[in-house]
Order: C-alpha cells, then sequence, then structure tokens
C-alpha cells in the first residue's frame, strides 16, 4: 500500500489517534520517513496537540480565534475530532506562513545593490570575509549565496569595503541595520 501527501493529510488525524490500521499505519509511516513536508506537518500537529491537548484552548495561534470561539459557541463540547480538525488546519497555517518567512527573506537578498550602501554597516573590520573578482559583495564563508566557489578570495572586511565591495544582506545580515 502507497499513500500520497493528500490521503496523509487526511488521515492524520486519525493516524495521531492512532484510529488507523495497520497496513494504512505502515503505509502512512513509509511516507512520513520520505516526505518533509508531510513529517513536518505532523511534527506541527504533535507540537499544537501537545500545547492544547488537554482541549482547555485558552489562546488560539493567530488567525484561529474568531473560528475556533464561534466552534466552542456552537457546540461546548468539542469533541476530539473537531479539536484535530482545528488543530491540522493550525499546524498548516504555521507551514504557510513558515513558506511566506522564507519568501519574504529570499527577496531580501534581492534588494537592489544601492539598497546595501545604504544600510547601517557594522562589520567587524578584521573579519575574514570572501569576495569573487568581478563580484560586488563579499559574503561569510559557507554563505549559501556564494555561487562559484572556485576564484573567491580571502580579505579583511575592511579591505573588502575600501575596494568598494558591499555585504551579503543574508548572510552580513546580523551586523546591518
Ligand atoms: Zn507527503
Ligand atoms: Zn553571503
Amino acid at each position: 500500500m502507497v499513500v500520497n501527501c493528500e490521503q496523509v493529510w487526511h488521515e492524520v488525524s486519525d493516524y495521531l489517534d492512532g484510529e488507523v490500521g495497520v497496513e494504512l499505519r505502515a503505509a502512512m509511516d513509509e511516507h512520513l520517513r520520505a516526505c518533509k513536508g508531510c513529517s513536518s506537518l505532523l511534527a506541527g500537529m504533535r507540537n499544537v496537540v501537545s500545547l492544547y491537548g488537554d482541549e482547555r484552548m485558552v489562546e488560539a495561534p493567530l488567525g484561529f480565534s474568531y473560528r475556533l470561539q464561534r466552534r466552542l459557541e456552537e457546540n461546548s463540547h468539542p469533541t476530539r475530532r473537531t479539536f484535530f480538525g482545528w488543530a491540522v488546519a493550525a499546524a498548516a497555517t504555521v507551514l504557510v506562513a513558515g513558506s511566506f518567512e522564507a519568501a519574504r527573506s529570499y527577496g531580501l537578498g534581492r534588494t537592489p545593490r544601492s539598497a546595501h550602501a545604504q544600510a547601517g554597516n557594522h562589520v567587524p573590520p578584521d573579519l575574514m570575509v570572501l569576495v569573487y573578482p568581478e563580484g560586488k559583495t563579499f559574503h561569510a564563508a559557507g554563505c549559501p549565496f556564494i555561487l562559484d566557489k572556485k576564484n573567491l578570495r580571502p580579505v579583511a572586511a575592511q579591505e573588502a569595503q575600501r575596494e568598494g565591495y558591499v555585504p551579503c544582506v543574508r548572510c552580513m545580515k546580523q551586523y546591518l541595520s
């Protein structure tokens, strides 16, 4: 038996409840081992469940308070099923929020060069950084935005800046304001 992501999302509350059959559970375990998306969804759900598992939910994650409140008004004793439905939605929101955050910081790395120069710059002058001969930015060793590792040249940050290089907004973020 093989399950896909959608089937996993569909069955995950039963899975956490221990209400899926042996064969389905094995197939889901198999999928969760291989699929990062589904395993982080499950981890997120476990988190929510352990935080709110007593079902006395005092405060709901952002955006869910209204819906939750309505649900509680409709049914003062929410069943485990509706609780898990809510938890799935909450965990999914965390995932979506996470990818927005990633997109946003990726966008930062693509800011036009002029913005770099204007950014407050507190890079330690004798920090060793890496520059390309033809590049405009300097990087910390191990920066994932270094594309061509062959021609990199190590140089002190103050020297790089004197030569007109500006700090990479990704790996030098901690020094920029
Ligand atoms: Zn999956
Ligand atoms: Zn960098």
